[in-house]
């Protein structure tokens, strides 16, 4: 099949996809660092941890890739600390074993879905050790380390310190009677473990659990915030930072600890699993013999250290924030560990590491008008969604276009199938199948003669003029919203293309008439329509990388770069691959089935006796709202393009009203920020209802 592609830097993409050997920063070069908060060892993954960091960061890590910038991805298991200590005690193995048990299962979940790292790593490593270790060393050097001597609950049974999670007894505020060690269920208040009334041992109740003096290393916050304050408002703004539980829209520090003033944190825990402290400090003097380094204080040094063992220049990452940008994912409940505590054990460390640019966080996923409950069973966890049959590009697509950015979000079967039969199939997949198939068809596979100019297509075109140009607009609202990480917005933006695609189709009025009629204009139409698709299959690459392959396959074309500006790159005389559709419908009755499969245990018997509790709409038993309707898109109703990008604006816009409106405390500046962001929310209400009267 003859290929005929424009070749040069602007259309062809050169960055390796994820997962190429060992992809080292340039100099001088605009080089990406992406992480995803590392998800625990001790148990699968549910989608509400793949939608908020590692599917988003692997959106974000793909996009830059079709920009043609050096790319490295990183993520990994986290696996010390109690979490894993206890859970590994329930199954009755050791935290090795069950760390062993849980990996692979991460790995085949997340590879599933097409997540593509280029390296998922773990933190029980000699490499993990060595460098945690290193960073501990430095800040005794820097004079950061103090050591303070604590109460704390021991069991002579055992005979060893209880952490946390392996004690409950009587919370003293409350009175509730099976409070944790670390928190009470009754009253929801933090808890330290001597504080218990009567504190049981949870290995074996019958032993004897009273307190003893033990020695901690403590790292000195405190002495670091000035500079930890510093960078947070230097870094705020260079990187564009969201409003978030820390910072605010003004650049005004908010986060409580902070405004308070930092405590010395402790760094050293009575625990067997977890990097053992430097040898240096096992010393008499000392007495920190058979301590473990504090697993919030190693987990984010997972992502150097996951760098290390995909390679040994890993310091050319790490070790240059001159060339490099660290892009990172998290849940918002892990936003002061990524933008307080651990730049602050960075700065203390005193050399110069690439610290956090950006961070992108997201609110929580629920599920079909409750919450994930692994407990319960109730949603849908990592390996049992292949079992769904539904395929990953449109699991991807439904999660990203639910992606809880400023509010939380609510998975639901029905949305979730709609988005396929409605989006995916009839916009989408149906503008790649109609015009390819004419190709096929109608020119024998052979992208035939338009009359244009190869390179960008001219603004002032004598037919297409309004269409190229709302193709160049959407492409520049595609650009920055992904550049600014708004990802939900970019995959709108490129439905918008597609749908643009489609009204152009129709509008042109595409078919054997108009070939017959106006050859000219026919083939001109063809060489367009094929030539957006190409365009279109580097818009979806990081979104539906698996649905850019196909349409790449189709168009018998090599991957490509995202543009500026939509330009004619598939030449006449190209020979197109097979049409084939992207993608398939799937039936509604399927909405039941699946609701009924992943109900959960409790609301499962409810099915059994209430038999409307399974039809779609009869949300969980809990009765909770809806979640609000995702802007779905039919083909059918007639809308101009400026219609759907005022749409598009409004429902972002929406987004930002909500999330505004959740924040706490409510202070004066926040008021103004809410009513601002609902002025402008109006009068892009205004404009659109002057739009449709129009
Ligand atoms: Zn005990
Ligand atoms: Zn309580």
């Amino acid at each position: 099949m003859a290929r005929k592609i424009r070749s040069g830097d602007d259309v062809l993409r050169v960055i390796p996809p994820p997962g190429a050997p060992a992809i080292l920063p340039k100099e001088g070069e605009d080089n990406i660092l992406i992480t995803s908060a590392l998800p625990y060892c001790n148990n699968v993954p549910h989608l509400g941890n793949i939608i908020g960091s590692t599917l988003s960061a692997d959106v974000f890590s793909r996009y830059n890739r079709t920009r043609n910038r050096t790319t490295l991805y990183i993520c990994g298991t986290d696996e010390y600390g109690t979490a894993t200590e206890t859970q590994a005690l329930k199954e009755r193995i050791t935290p090795r074993e069950l760390c062993d048990k849980y990996y692979p299962l991460h790995k085949e979940t997340y590879e599933w879905f097409d997540i593509g790292f280029d390296y998922f790593g773990r933190t029980s490593t000699p490499l993990h050790t060595e460098i945690s270790q290193s960073i501990f060393s430095n800040l005794g050097k820097n004079g950061f380390l103090a050591r303070q001597e604590k109460e704390q609950t021991y069991c002579e049974g055992c005979p060893k310190f209880l952490a946390d999670r392996y004690v409950e007894g009587i919370c003293p505020h409350c009175g509730y009677e099976d409070a944790r060690g670390d928190q009470c269920d009754g009253c929801s208040r933090t808890l330290d473990a001597i504080e218990l009334i009567k504190p049981r041992c949870l290995v074996d109740k019958s032993h004897v659990v009273t307190t003893k003096m033990s020695a901690h290393m403590y790292v000195k916050l405190d002495a670091i915030q000035p500079r930890t304050e510093e960078w947070i408002k230097h870094s705020w703004k260079v990187g564009k930072w969201s409003p978030n539980a820390v910072i605010n829209a003004e650049g005004i520090i908010i986060d409580p600890r902070l405004r308070g003033g930092l405590i010395p944190a402790p760094l050293t825990r009575d625990l067997t699993w977890g990097v053992p402290i430097p040898p240096q400090y096992e010393t008499e003097e000392h007495g920190m013999k058979g301590k473990v380094l504090y697993v919030w204080f190693d987990a984010p040094i997972g992502y150097p250290s996951i760098t290390a063992n995909y390679t040994p220049e890993w310091r050319q990452w790490w070790f240059n924030p001159k060339n490099v940008r660290l892009y990172q994912f998290m849940g918002k409940d892990n936003v002061y560990f990524h933008t307080v505590y651990f730049p602050s054990i960075l700065l203390a460390d005193g050399r110069d590491w690439t610290k956090l640019h950006h961070l992108s966080t997201t609110e929580y996923l629920n599920y079909e008008g409750g919450k994930f409950s692994k407990s319960k069973n109730r949603g849908v966890f990592g390996p049992a969604a292949k079992e769904t049959g539904i395929p990953a590009s449109v699991w991807r697509y439904y999660l990203l276009s639910t992606r809880p950015e400023t509010s939380d979000a609510m998975f639901s079967w029905a949305d979730c199938i709609a988005a396929n039969n409605n989006v995916l199939l009839n916009n989408f997949g149906n503008f790649v199948n109609r015009a390819l198939k004419f190709v096929a068809s109608q020119y024998d596979s052979v992208i035939p003669d338009g009359g244009d100019e190869a390179g960008p297509l001219s603004p002032n075109d004598e037919h297409d003029a309004e269409f190229i140009s709302t193709v160049n607009g959407l492409l520049r609202d595609y650009i920055d919203a992904m550049e600014a990480v708004k990802l939900r917005l970019g995959l709108q933006t490129v439905m918008l293309i597609s749908m643009r695609g489609n009204n152009y189709l129709q509008s042109s009025g595409l078919n054997k008439a108009l070939m017959a009629s106006n050859p000219r204009r026919c083939a001109q139409v063809v060489s367009r329509a094929v030539n957006l698709i190409y365009v279109l299959s580097a818009l979806v690459y990081p979104f539906m990388p698996a649905t850019s392959d196909s349409i790449l396959e189709q168009l018998n074309a090599p991957a490509r770069v995202v543009p500026e500006v939509f330009s004619a790159d598939i030449l006449p005389g190209h020979t197109i691959g097979k049409p084939e559709h992207l993608f398939k419908k799937i039936e509604e009755s399927k909405v039941e089935e699946l609701q009924r499969r992943f109900a959960g245990e409790e609301d499962k018997k409810e099915i059994e006796t209430d038999p409307t509790k399974a039809t779609p709409g009869a949300k969980g038993k809990k009765g909770a709202k809806k979640a609000p309707a995702q802007p779905t898109v039919d083909p059918n109703v007639p809308k101009t393009p400026e219609i759907l990008a005022l749409e598009a604006k409004i429902s972002e816009q929406g987004q930002v009203v909500r999330g505004l409106k959740g924040q706490t405390p409510k202070t004066p500046e926040l008021e103004a920020q809410i009513k601002d962001a609902v002025d402008v929310l109006k009068r892009l209400k205004g404009e659109l209802e002057t739009l449709l009267q129009a």
